[in-house]
């Protein structure tokens, strides 16, 4: 305890800034170069359709591998970029990167792979460049990606980020062929709201509400039903998010969810190993319910 808080109280000699504000102007400089030196990379978390058994798409995670403080998640990263802006270029980079992916996956023989979908993080700065349209055609010519094959996740957060025309863009992204999802569900303030006036296909319930699932909390059982029944009724899919252990997916399938994503099924990896743990998975046979369930309390 006392180590711990003489950790966090370490003070840069004769500068009196601590460690925390030292780390975080150091990343922000080196961000801007963090993409021409190739120190980015996309991690794949692949969700479960618990219908079927079936893989049909994984959510692209970006990391980053700083020389010298090793691998880096985005929530520390994100914020510094967003604040200086350099969340576009980084953000063109994850959708190139993402897309160069998807053909990739799709030229090999393997049916889950030549079928997955890749859902990508959008933040709200993304929406306000003038180009976006352009970018996004070049991107497709580029890559030969198909719209079909790539989703989107926003935030509420991301939807109320100030942008007037946001609703028109993510119509046209809809009428293309790219499908919505509507990322971290419930933890917000206005979800209803951002239900009632958004296009959307997909509702990714948040992992605080999926964490307090347990037969003790029937009030957290109650409100991921109640969440369910709503999206089911405006054609709207759901995906339980941050699911770890075997009590949240028997609850989840009790209640009728009908797809997961989480450390238990599978934690993000990079691309290799996303392609080794579904050579695994996909074998005949096996994906069935009940192998499936088997499998994972079994993890
Ligand atoms: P998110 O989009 O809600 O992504 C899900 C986060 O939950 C990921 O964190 C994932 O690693 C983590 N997760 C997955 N399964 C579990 C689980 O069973 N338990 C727990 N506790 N966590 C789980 P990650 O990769 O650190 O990303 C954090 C957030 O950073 C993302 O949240 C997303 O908002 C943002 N982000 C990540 N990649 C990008 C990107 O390429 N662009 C943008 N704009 N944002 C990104
Ligand atoms: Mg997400
Ligand atoms: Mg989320
Ligand atoms: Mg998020």
């Amino acid at each position: 305890r006392a180590k711990e808080q003489g950790k966090n109280s370490l003070k840069l000699y004769h500068t009196g800034i601590n460690i925390q504000t030292y780390r975080a102007f150091i990343l922000q400089n080196d961000l801007r170069k963090a993409i021409e030196r190739d120190e980015l990379s996309l991690y794949y978390q692949p969700r479960l359709n618990l219908e079927t058994g079936s893989i049909d798409s994984v959510e692209a995670l970006v990391r980053w591998n700083h020389p010298h403080w090793g691998l880096i998640l985005p929530s520390e990263f994100i914020p510094i970029a967003e604040e200086t802006g350099l969340i576009v270029n980084m953000s063109d980079w994850v959708m190139r990167t993402a897309c160069v992916q998807i053909r990739q996956w799709k030229a090999t023989k393997q049916a889950t792979l030549s079928r997955l979908r890749v859902s990508i993080n959008f933040s709200a700065q993304q929406f306000m460049q003038r180009d976006f349209f352009d970018k996004l055609e070049a991107l497709q010519q580029d890559t030969g990606a198909n719209p079909e094959d790539i989703e989107i996740e926003i935030t509420e957060y991301t939807l109320f980020g100030g942008n007037p025309d946001i609703l028109s863009k993510l119509s046209i992204l809809r009428d293309i062929g790219i499908s919505i999802s509507i990322d971290d569900f419930g933890a917000g303030y206005s979800s209803l709201n951002c239900l009632m006036n958004f296009p959307k296909d997909t509702l990714k319930i948040d992992k605080s509400i999926i964490q307090r699932l347990s037969d003790k909390s029937s009030d957290s059982i109650t409100m991921v039903s109640a969440i369910i029944t709503l999206a089911g009724s405006m054609n709207m899919s759901v995906i339980a998010e941050g699911v770890e252990n075997g009590e949240q997916l028997q609850i989840l399938q009790r209640i009728g969810c009908k797809a997961i994503q989480g450390y238990l099924f599978c934690p993000p990896v990079p691309p290799e190993e996303l392609e080794h743990f579904i050579q695994n998975y996909d074998q005949p046979d096996q994906a069935n319910q009940t192998y499936i369930a088997a499998h994972m309390t079994g993890l």
